[in-house]
C-alpha cells in the first residue's frame, strides 16, 4: 500500500474506529514475606472514534431517538452543546458530503461511515486527489483532537509539511524507526541529517512552534469575538 493509502486508512482509524485503553493494576501480597507485585486484571476503558466523541459533545443528549441507536445524521430541533464541537462537527459534515459528491459515492449514515466510504475509494483515484483528501481529513483529525482533548500517539502529524512548495498535512510519523515521512512531496526526517535527510531535532522545534502560533491565532480570534459581544451587549442606552 502506498504511503498517502496507508496515511489514509491510519487518520480514517483515529476519525471512526473505538479505541481501547488499557491500564495495568497491581496489588502487593499481604504476607509481608512476600515483596512481589500481584498483577490485578487491567483496567480497559473504550472510548469511541473521534467523530463520535465530537458528536457528543455538541449534541450532549446522546442518540437522537427518533433515529434509533447508531444513526447520526445532523440533528434539526435539538439544543446544542459546546458551540465549537457543534461548529466543528458540522463543517466536517459539510466537507465529507462535498468529498462523497466529488468522487461521486452514495451518501452513507452516519458520517463515519461516508468517510470510511471515500477511504474505500481512494485507491481508485488520481495521486493529487488522495494527497487533497489526505490533507482535508488530516485536518478534521486536528480539530477532533483538539476540542476533545484527546491526541493519538502520532501516526500522522496534524501539522502542514515544513517544505514551502508542499505545506499538505501529510506527515506520517514511523514510529519503530524513528523517522518522520511526508506523503505528498516524498521529504524526510531522521535523527541523523544528511544531505536529502532533515534532521527531527529541527523538524520538532518547526511543530512546536507551528502549534504555538496556531493556538495564538485562535486566541485572538477569540478574544476579538469576546470583545465584539461585550460592545453589542454592553452597548450604553441612547435616550
Ligand atoms: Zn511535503
Amino acid at each position: 500500500m502506498s504511503d498517502l493509502l496507508s496515511s489514509l486508512n491510519d487518520v480514517a482509524d483515529a476519525l471512526t474506529n473505538p479505541s481501547q485503553h488499557r491500564t495495568p493494576r497491581h496489588t502487593w501480597s499481604k504476607d509481608r514475606r512476600d515483596r512481589n507485585k500481584k498483577r490485578l486484571p487491567d483496567h480497559v476503558v473504550v472510548l469511541p472514534g473521534l467523530l463520535t466523541q465530537l458528536h457528543d459533545l455538541a449534541y450532549p443528549l446522546g442518540v437522537d431517538g427518533e433515529e434509533g441507536a447508531g444513526a447520526r445524521s445532523v440533528p434539526q430541533s435539538r439544543e446544542p452543546g459546546n458551540p465549537r464541537a457543534l461548529g466543528a462537527y458540522l463543517d466536517i459534515h459539510i466537507a465529507v458530503t462535498r468529498w462523497t459528491t466529488t468522487l461521486e459515492l452514495a451518501w452513507r449514515d452516519p458520517v463515519e461511515s461516508a468517510v470510511r466510504r471515500l477511504v474505500g475509494a481512494s485507491p481508485a483515484s488520481p495521486h493529487n486527489v488522495q494527497r487533497d483528501l489526505l490533507s482535508d481529513m488530516a485536518g478534521w483529525l486536528a480539530r477532533c483532537e483538539e476540542i476533545t482533548g484527546w491526541s493519538t500517539p502520532d501516526p500522522i502529524l496534524t501539522v502542514p509539511c515544513p517544505d514551502e512548495l508542499c505545506g499538505y498535512r501529510t506527515l506520517r510519523v514511523d514510529v519503530e524507526e524513528r523517522t518522520v515521512r511526508c506523503g505528498a512531496c516524498g521529504a524526510r526526517w531522521a535523527e541523523q541529517e544528511t544531505e536529502t535527510v532533515g534532521s527531527l531535532e529541527r523538524l520538532g522545534r518547526y511543530v512546536v512552534k507551528y502549534r504555538t502560533a496556531a493556538a495564538t491565532a485562535a486566541e485572538i480570534v477569540r478574544a476579538d469575538d469576546r470583545r465584539r459581544k461585550a460592545a453589542l451587549y454592553a452597548r450604553p442606552e441612547s435616550s
